[in-house]
């Protein structure tokens, strides 16, 4: 039998969870008792599941000091930002607690007489796949609205972060109906199979894996939204104030150690050689100044990578960078017995190099120097990923022309590429994003579908 097993990032001895992988089988029965705990749930009256949603919140607020330290000990999140998780793990469901109260649709005038509306229903099912980066924040961020509008819920966690999805169930058992939110621990195969059955179907997580989602969602004729990797750009335009810009920026691109889809992994700066230098400097100063280290001390802001593999990559990918050309800038760190990386910035390497062209998911990242604002604002978007752009600058034309031509998911101005706010939409363009947006009031037309009603 297949284990799924997760250990700790910065103590790689110590085994967090080891449990058997759910089979096709067991995903078939687990879907049926979903199917039929949706039925009864599409049929609670919208207050009682608003207050369920509230007493899942409680319970996650309740437990909020157990959860942060299980987000540090399993992924490796350095504490700051797994407290922030579970604080906003907690409003999400509080939001959608409140958006199950919302309308469903809207009349319109009738063409000849009677009434004409529209009603929206639950799509039934919602098998969610998600990475680990998130390991709390991004089930919930699906969940609550899939049950808010009245779907039931099959999450297939990560591997990698089993142990804090597992605790959300134990938390949800508790408070929501048996078969309405059920954790299947398992890879590939599981996800396969949840895909095969779910009525709707939210992924996050690597590109590679989302297309092949996408398309087996196709094929059936199911909904699919997946939210894939990034490659997102800062840009510094030389209206930009320096200091303040590149204290932002290195954590942007290095906080959690580089490990989020809307990191800064390219760096951008328009302007003449005495700028670049300027900016390269400051951002050594900030660099040096993140601390890296044990992801559980207070202040760290740099913890380990996922894993061993992980680790490599991040290390290969600098080789060849600088072996093509690029050059490097990093900072001592102190290491450990976990999977740390030493922080990097790698300058003067090609639009084209693999650097600037494919994910890499860790704490390193390009810097790249421009003549002009027409030039960063096209490299900005010259990737196949479409993410999350910051932009640091004053100049509104700038701004509204680039949100009118790019086609990136997110702008940010004079704010970090990092940091989603749940009650906005969202979610990339291109290969970062593919069927519809998440959160924000963006996720009810997602988890519902719409039925148009003429009474004559
Ligand atoms: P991953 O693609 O390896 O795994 C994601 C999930 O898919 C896991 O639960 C995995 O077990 C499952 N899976 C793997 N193969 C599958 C298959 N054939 N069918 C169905 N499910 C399958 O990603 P990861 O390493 O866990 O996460 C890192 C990636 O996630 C990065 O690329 C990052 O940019 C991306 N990410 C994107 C967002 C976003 O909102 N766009 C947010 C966080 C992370």
């Amino acid at each position: 039998m297949t284990r799924i097993v997760s250990t700790s990032p910065q103590a790689p001895s110590d085994v967090v969870t080891d449990v058997p992988a759910t089979t096709a089988a067991d995903v078939a029965a687990a879907a049926d008792a979903a199917r039929a705990a949706q039925r009864d749930w599409a049929a609670t009256p919208a207050p009682q599941r608003s207050a369920a949603l509230t007493a899942f919140a409680d319970a996650v607020s309740r437990s909020a000091q157990d959860l942060a330290a299980l987000v540090v000990r399993e992924v490796g999140k350095p504490v700051t930002e797994a407290v922030g998780e579970v604080a906003r793990t907690v409003a999400i469901l509080r939001y959608y607690a409140q958006q199950a109260l919302d309308p469903l649709g809207e009349t319109y005038p009738p063409a000849t007489g009677g009434l004409s509306f529209t009603v929206r229903r639950p799509r039934g099912v919602a098998g969610l796949i998600t990475p680990w980066n998130f390991p709390l924040a991004i089930p919930v961020w699906k969940t609550a609205p899939a049950l808010a509008f009245g779907n039931s819920v099959l999450v297939k966690p990560s591997p990698d972060a089993t142990g804090c999805a597992l605790r959300l169930a134990e938390l949800a058992a508790g408070v929501l109906p048996d078969g309405l939110f059920t954790v299947l621990p398992g890879g590939a195969e599981t996800g396969t199979a949840l895909v095969d059955l779910a009525d709707v179907v939210s992924f996050t997580g690597s590109g590679a894996v989302g297309r092949q989602v996408a398309v087996a969602a196709a094929t059936r004729g199911i909904a699919a939204q997946c939210e894939m990797g990034g490659l997102s750009a800062s840009v510094v335009l030389d209206d930009a104030d320096i200091a303040a810009v590149a204290k932002q920026i290195a954590y942007a691109a290095m906080g959690f150690a580089g490990q989020k889809c809307t990191a800064t992994k390219r760096i951008i700066v328009a302007g003449d050689d005495r700028r670049e230098a300027e900016f390269t400097d400051a951002l050594r100063t900030e660099l040096d100044a993140l601390i890296c280290g044990d992801p559980a001390d207070a202040g760290v802001a740099v913890g380990p990578v996922i894993s061993a593999a992980a680790a490599e990559k991040v290390r290969d990918a600098v080789a060849e960078a600088e072996a093509a050309g690029g050059k490097a800038i990093t900072r001592a760190t102190d290491g450990g017995p976990g999977h740390f990386v030493v922080p990097t910035i790698v300058t003067g390497l090609e639009p084209d190099d693999p650097l600037n062209t494919d994910e890499v998911f860790g704490p390193v990242c390009t810097l790249t120097a421009v003549p002009d604002t027409a030039t960063a604002l096209a490299l900005a978007d010259a990737t196949s990923y479409g993410m999350a752009t910051s932009l640091y600058t004053h100049r509104l034309d700038v701004v509204t022309s680039y949100v009118e031509t790019t086609r990136t998911g997110m702008v940010k101005v004079n704010a970090p590429t990092t940091g989603v706010d749940f009650h906005l939409p969202f979610g990339g363009e291109k290969e970062s994003g593919y069927g519809g947006r998440e959160q924000g009031k963006a996720a009810r037309d997602f988890y519902t579908s719409l039925r148009t009603v003429q009474i004559s």
